[in-house]
């Protein structure tokens, strides 16, 4: 298939991209031709060899533009990335492809092939495929446009990071020894914070001086503002006109046709669900952050967005886990070492699904601190995982599991690289402390990891992780989030490197009692989130002010209100790749919830039985069948909604071993 390396030049990358869509033109041209009866290895095999190199090429040049440390790599990175975009844009409009594909020979076929058939041609027909020449011509013009638009969005919250200087420690009082050792003040006694995760998750969390905190979630609610306030409205108007031209009322309805809840009244109702759910005690969470902040500030009438957890860590509920139930993160930070979180991890993944993880020393990366291991099942080759943790300049500023590589037997192995920002880069990263929160973040993009990789061998690329319902896709990540907040997994690898203690178990125990603190809170604002996503999907974007829009769906779904000088939207990246189906996270959620019930029954999450066959019903199959399919088939019935209600619905414990799991 080719290597990509991590180590050419931008031009050299130009003249890879060049040289493989012209080959892959000829690819496609041969197959035009393809007779009355064309079969599965006439067409469809050599079909789907030509579009999984030109995937390699667009995966690789996405990868590139999002974690190299050279701006010309990266650059290049993003007009490769593009380049086979265009290229893909243009085959999906096909239409002697589109007619081929329909007149295939399936009568020996598999239900796997059958059904990444039907996929490839509804992805077709989705693209414009069966529209006339004038239309097709206009639709390729702005789908390059939307891919173009939607990387200047993400180049731009890249690019425009933002930071304050404090006056010295001082102004750092509440930070943890660690922090503090990273962040010397300079020659004029200032330090320079930044909006990077592991400055700002550690200030919003802990740091005494409101004035500090307020300073700096200003700079963080406006960041890439306001460089992308055109962007958004040109990428809304794009996917309008795309929608609208397929005969779609909106791109709401476009894109939520071919997930799992079909239409965008359905992905309301839900919301609207989980409003009437949620709001009540999200608000009693709030009042509860309020009432300790009066006892800092007798008389204070309001929360401020400083104050609480409204859009990450926050201060007073940080003080009501420890002072209340005993949890202080700080502590915690001691026993989380990321070389022994990491460890534990690959330990887990050991004990759950039989995976071996060796460090592939000699593999190339694109930046030292990036670590690759070689993945095994047994003897079984499975593929290779990177891992790119520590924040650099113009590099991807959220955390996302980046395909390096997707997976096709007899073809390629999967490679996958978690691409996140946990890890203070002043310090070495073995050493460097993590955020109890980040650890879940990591367990987070693990899952998804997992899943490529246990996924990895469909006979073809339609059968892939990549092409499983988007709104299903969270909810193994999700799901796997739990072993983070398992005491037993936990008590496995937390420990403080500098006394060799492992972590306290009543402080485990604790930990899990105070985990229901602030949860429907934070799913609410997941709720309000998805609910802005679909308004600005769902309106003509003349009329649509992204600002105005935010904040009144914002109001709707949110039970407090956030100042007029924040301008997230310019920041919200998901409104990129995940356009409409931000609710693809409370979705999903509810299906986790559903997922994890065998493993509560056996009152364990290491049960080896509930793990494998899991790993084998949810995880393996990938795309081979719907996801409805696949959950029915693990869990013996459809999911439902009531281990979602039931977990939303629990009340924090200063009980030991009385929270949730
Ligand atoms: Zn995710």
């Amino acid at each position: 298939m080719g290597r990509f390396p991590f180590d050419l030049t931008a031009s050299e990358l130009h003249a890879r991209s060049e040289a493989v869509l012209a080959e892959a033109a000829d690819g496609l041209r041969s197959l035009e031709a393809s007779g009355a009866r064309p079969t599965v290895e006439s067409l469809l095999e050599p079909l789907d060899r030509v579009l999984a190199r030109v995937q390699n090429l667009s995966v690789h040049g996405s990868l590139l533009f999002g974690v190299h440390p050279d701006a010309e790599v990266r650059a290049a990175g993003r007009e490769v990335s593009e380049a086979a975009e265009r290229f893909l844009n243009q085959y999906r409009l096909n239409g002697a492809l589109y007619a081929a594909l329909g007149r295939l020979d399936l009568s020996g076929a598999d239900a796997p092939t059958a059904f990444a058939v039907r996929k490839m041609r509804r992805e077709m027909r989705r693209a414009g495929a069966e529209t006339d020449a004038e239309t097709r011509t206009r639709l390729l013009t702005v789908s390059n446009s939307i891919d173009r638009t939607s990387n200047q969005f993400m180049e731009n919250l890249a690019h425009f990071e933002r930071s304050i200087e404090v006056d010295g420690p001082e102004a750092l009082r509440g930070l943890p020894t660690d922090f503090l050792a990273t962040h010397p003040p300079d020659a004029r006694g200032r330090v320079r914070v930044t909006t990077r995760y592991p400055d700002f998750r550690p200030v919003m969390a802990y740091c005494d001086d409101a004035n500090v905190r307020r300073a700096l979630l200003h700079e963080f609610m406006n960041r890439a503002h306001p460089e992308n306030v055109p962007v958004l409205r040109e990428l809304l108007a794009l996917r309008a006109e795309f929608a609208r031209t397929l005969g779609y009322p909106h791109y709401a309805a476009f894109a939520l046709e071919d997930k799992m809840i079909g239409t965008p009244g359905a992905a309301h109702e839900l919301l609207d669900r989980l409003r009437g759910l949620l709001w009540d005690p999200a608000r009693r969470d709030l009042e509860r952050y309020l009432e300790r902040k009066r006892r800092d500030q007798p008389g204070a009438t309001a929360l401020d967005p400083w104050d609480g957890e409204l859009f990450g860590s926050g201060y007073y509920d940080g003080k009501i886990r420890n002072e209340e139930f005993g949890v202080d993160a700080r502590v915690l930070r001691d026993y989380l070492p990321y070389g022994r979180v990491r460890d534990g991890l690959l330990g887990l993944c050991r004990d759950l699904f039989g995976l071996s993880f060796t460090r592939a020393a000699s593999a190339a990366v694109w930046h030292p601190s990036v670590e690759a291991y070689d993945v095994r099942q047994g003897d079984r080759p499975l593929g290779r995982c990177y891992f790119d943790l520590v924040p650099r300049e113009g590099k991807f500023t959220h955390a996302a599991c980046f395909a390096v590589r997707e997976g096709v037997a007899g073809i390629q192995y999967p490679q996958a690289s978690l691409v996140c920002n946990f890890l203070d880069p002043n310090v070495a990263p073995e050493e460097a402390r993590m955020e109890w929160r980040d650890v879940v973040t990591f367990f987070h993009e693990f899952g998804h990891l997992l899943h490529a990789l246990l996924s990895g061998q469909p006979r073809w690329r339609y059968n892939g992780q990549a092409q499983v319902e988007w709104d299903f896709i969270e909810a193994p990540s999700q799901l796997f989030e739990e072993w983070a907040r398992d005491p037993a997994t936990l008590a496995t690898f937390a420990r403080n490197p500098d006394t060799g203690a492992g972590i306290p178990t009543d402080l485990l125990e604790r930990l899990r009692g105070a985990e229901a603190l602030g949860r429907p809170s934070r799913l609410l604002r997941q709720v309000a989130l998805s609910a802005i996503s679909l308004d600005y999907y769902e309106h003509d974007p003349p009329g649509v002010d992204p600002a105005v829009s935010y904040r009144s769906e914002w109001d709707r779904y949110y039970p407090w209100r956030f100042p007029d000088d924040y301008h997230p939207e310019s920041s919200f990246g998901h409104l990129t790749g995940y356009s409409a189906f931000y609710y693809t996270y409370v979705w999903s959620v509810v299906i986790a919830r559903d997922l994890l019930s065998p493993f509560l029954e056996k009152g364990t999450l290491t049960d080896p039985g509930v793990a494998a066959r899991y790993a084998s019903e949810i995880l393996a199959p990938g795309s081979s069948r719907p996801a409805a399919e696949l959950i029915r088939a693990y869990l013996g019935r459809d999911f439902t909604f009531d281990a979602f209600d039931r977990w939303s619905r629990e009340t924090p414990s200063t009980t030991p071993g009385r929270g949730s799991v």
